[in-house]
């Protein structure tokens, strides 16, 4: 047997480990207008790049509350752009502040609204990632879920880029001037950077680098600097994949005992596997490196 053919066989049945497969998700459609975009704008702004950048379905995860009136018009952009939507919840409350009845009642009032948009299996994303902390409201929602014919549309790589938007907009109301390419810098520095931390601890968590879901929002900066963080991740190796196809991957069935409810479902492995909390915790960091780049 040549080493050639060897090597080749390797690489086949250990395919997995090498994977560096990444989809994308944007989060809380539609936002509102800013100091940077009107909300439609910047919806077609983002369809315009996903599919200059030949980006496949996306899933956007959508608050239909928000606007009840022009929303669901506004994400059918997204349908007929052959990407997919996801419910967010109505109006994007936090599960432990709401209880139970509060938080389904809204999530259901997103499902009858988003109803026209969903195609195929259904997908429901935690605001602000929080599935409880407390274990009894946390197997109330996951039934909820199962009963509605949703699954956690969960995330593998958490991060902070809705900060980057934030920081922008406030430079702008305030008459800062702006380097956005220092900005774009800082952004897919931070991106980059969690990618590559969550799929290290999935590497040594479960033993493979599983098909990666990221967070992202459709919020300005993201928007605006997301056919570089494309071009960067696939110089260095990886490549976009569907939604439909990255939530295929068996890490997205896992139901973690622990209620540590927070950073995705890599963080939420390692947690019950050591006890600890292993996030990527750039918060503070990235903040202040915005305040000092904007002059904020
Ligand atoms: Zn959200």
């Amino acid at each position: 047997m040549s080493k050639a053919f060897l090597l080749a066989v390797l690489l086949l049945f250990s395919g997995e480990s090498f994977s560096k497969e990444i989809a994308l998700t944007f989060d809380d459609a539609p936002v509102s207008a800013s100091e940077h975009f009107e909300s439609i704008k910047r919806t077609e702004e983002l369809i315009r790049k996903l599919r200059l950048l030949k980006v496949p379905e996306a899933m956007v995860f959508a608050n239909p509350c928000k606007d009840e009136k022009t929303s669901v018009s506004h994400l059918k952009k997204y349908v007929e752009a052959g990407h997919l939507i996801g419910n967010h919840t109505c109006s994007h409350p936090r599960l432990d502040d709401v209880g139970f009845n509060e938080y389904s009642k809204d999530a259901e009032k997103a499902d009858q609204l988003l109803s026209p948009l969903f195609i195929g299996q259904k997908f429901f994303r935690f605001p602000f990632l929080n599935e409880s902390k407390d274990e009894k409201l946390r197997d109330q929602i996951r039934a909820w879920l199962k009963t509605n014919g949703y699954r956690n549309g969960m995330v593998s790589v958490d991060n902070d880029d809705y900060i980057v938007s934030w920081a922008i907009n406030k430079a702008k109301e305030t008459g800062k001037k702006i380097d956005y390419k220092k900005v774009e810098k800082i952004f897919l520095n931070h991106l980059l950077g969690a990618v590559e931390f969550y799929d290290d601890l999935a590497v040594k968590q479960l033993g493979y680098s599983p098909k990666h879901v990221i967070l992202l929002h459709e919020v300005d900066a993201t928007v605006m600097f997301i056919d570089s963080l494309v071009k960067e991740l696939r110089q260095r190796g990886w490549k976009i994949i569907s939604a439909k196809e990255a939530f295929e991957d068996r890490l997205y069935l896992e139901q973690p005992k622990n209620t540590y409810a927070n950073n995705g479902i890599i963080a939420q492995i390692a947690m019950e596997k050591t006890g600890e909390k292993i996030a990527y915790n750039h918060f503070d960091e990235l903040k202040a490196e915005l305040v000092k780049a904007l002059g904020l």
